[in-house]
């Protein structure tokens, strides 16, 4: 399983969503979910490289800065996480808003050693899945139960 990259969604997969139709825009708005921080550090002790691909449509709609996202995102500076990627655009308009692949590329570009067949996508929406589906991962939805947790996910690939 050594040297495999699982690519996680952030709200809903990581840290609690913000509501339909609204966004987390700063750092006092990120709320862990249950056991997500213990599920990032497994993947990667079991040899996972981590790498966070994030919609923040927000920006474009101009609730959130750039700024914000990253302030959000230092949030899990503690965590042994490779590299985050925000697509910060509105629908249609940039291949990198899941579920384009623009992300999944751009990190593959430039991280060594991402094979896609080998890699695995743990999101909450059925972009994330669809984007996974594109690039030929394995695929994970991940959500209150029913689903699974993002630990959950972790025990079983490193299981
Ligand atoms: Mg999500
Ligand atoms: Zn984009």
């Amino acid at each position: 399983m050594s040297g495999r990259t699982a690519f996680l969604d952030r709200d809903g997969t990581i840290n609690e969503k913000a509501p339909e139709g609204e966004y987390v825009t700063g750092p006092e708005q990120f709320r862990f979910l249950p056991g997500a921080e213990e599920a990032v550090r497994l993947l990667d002790a079991a040899g996972w490289r981590v790498v966070v691909v994030s919609n923040q449509r927000g920006v474009a709609l101009g609730r959130m800065t750039l700024g914000d996202v990253d302030a959000v995102n230092a949030r899990m500076s503690h965590l042994p996480i490779a590299a985050v990627y925000t697509c910060p655009h509105e629908r249609g308009e940039c291949d990198c808003r899941k579920p384009g692949t623009g992300m999944f590329e751009q990190a593959r570009a430039e991280l060594e050693g991402i094979t896609f067949a080998d890699a695995v996508v743990i999101g909450d929406a059925p972009s994330d899945i669809e984007a996974g589906e594109a690039i030929g991962a394995r695929t994970y939805r991940v959500g209150p139960p029913p689903l699974p947790s993002l630990l959950d996910v972790a025990r079983q690939l490193i299981g």
